[in-house]
């Protein structure tokens, strides 16, 4: 475990992108234990400007679209190019336990044992927002241990992928065809999210089935408002199991990264990324640090129940409770 003697000689070791010092760090920024809330923040302060080299990348599909399989294949592919990749697998329905869970050694075999290759999983904290913020620090953690490209994979349920989205440059989202699983993708909303739609399982006699499921999403992309003025989302095919089609995701996400560069929008994206974090943290701290106070705990209480009780109207209600804050507060 790293303490306040060795932290120094860590940060040293880590931005050599020794495997066991990252593995380390993350456990200490993963610790809820009040003792280490410090030396984390000194960690993170300390590496922050050795981070942002990385291509961040994040994948989501719904559990069996293939996501280990590809990344298996799609990882290996990164490595033969010469990279060095990590892999934060973040599942919201694990629960917190002190080993390792699924997206450790298990589903990625070959990817697991390269040493130009790190895997970690982020077991759930309880609520989203703590599993999220845990897993952009370990994003940050690789960057400054020199990996090339860091993916951060979820499973597609609602709000973590949206969650993901938000701390990535591109976000690929792969589905599976057949069945009307083309449909939920569409209608779940995460088309307008997608920089690259991937249908995997192109193979056997599931391959017509992916032809039409690509021409349904290319169509539907066609009717949404782009993301980026510089970008049209693609779609494309491939097979994990069988590994065709992966080189051609690797070249589609790397002409995606320079056609985002090349117009400073990246760059753009990444403080939006930033700022909309801090916000959305202050937010949530002041929330926090306002219920403490047992006087406003009290009279939210009490204009909760007028509400419930029809005595009041919500609007009447906010009313209230805005004049209790003015004057408690503000004066
Ligand atoms: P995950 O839950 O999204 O990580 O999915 P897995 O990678 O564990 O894959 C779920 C199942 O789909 C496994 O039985 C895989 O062998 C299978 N699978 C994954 N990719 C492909 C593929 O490209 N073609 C076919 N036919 N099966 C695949």
């Amino acid at each position: 475990m790293i303490n306040d003697a060795t932290l120094a000689e860590s940060i040293r070791r880590l931005r050599l992108g020794e495997r066991a010092t990252l593995a380390q760090a993350m456990t200490l920024i993963e610790s809820r234990h009040p003792g280490h809330q410090a030396l984390s923040t000194t960690l993170l302060d300390a590496i922050m400007p050795f981070t942002g080299h990385a291509l961040r990348l994040g994948i989501t599909g719904t559990p069996g679209a293939g996501k280990s399989t590809f990344l298996e294949a799609f990882g290996m592919l990164l490595i033969r190019h010469g990279l060095r990749v990590a892999v934060i697998a973040v599942d919201p329905s694990s629960p917190v336990s002190g080993g390792s869970i699924l997206g450790d050694k298990t589903r990625m075999t070959e990817l697991a044992r390269s040493d130009a290759a790190f895997i970690r999983p982020v077991p759930s904290s309880g609520h989203l927002g703590g599993t999220s913020q845990r897993a952009h620090e370990l994003m940050l953690l690789c960057e400054a241990a020199g990996f090339d490209v860091v993916i951060v994979e979820t499973v597609g349920v609602g709000q973590s992928e949206i969650e993901v989205a938000r701390m990535v440059d591109c976000f690929v989202s792969l589905q599976i065809a057949g069945g009307g699983d083309e449909l939920q993708g569409i209608k779940k909303g995460i088309m307008e999210m997608a920089d690259l739609i991937v249908i995997n399982k192109d193979d056997g006699d599931n391959r017509p089935n992916v032809a039409i499921a690509r021409h349904m999403y290319e169509s539907a992309l066609h009717i949404l408002r782009r993301k980026y003025e510089e970008w049209q989302p693609q779609v494309l095919a491939c097979s994990a199991l069988e590994k065709r089609g992966i080189e051609e995701i690797w070249q589609t996400i790397a002409d995606f990264r320079s056609a985002l560069t090349a117009s400073g929008r990246l760059a753009q994206v990444r403080q939006q990324q930033s700022v909309e974090w801090l916000q959305k943290q202050t937010e949530e701290s002041v929330l926090r640090l306002l219920f403490t106070r047992t006087e406003f705990d009290r009279y939210f209480h009490q204009m909760l129940q007028a509400v419930k009780n029809n005595d009041l109207s919500p609007r009447t209600g906010l009313r209230h409770i805005n004049e209790f804050l003015q004057h408690q507060y503000f004066e």
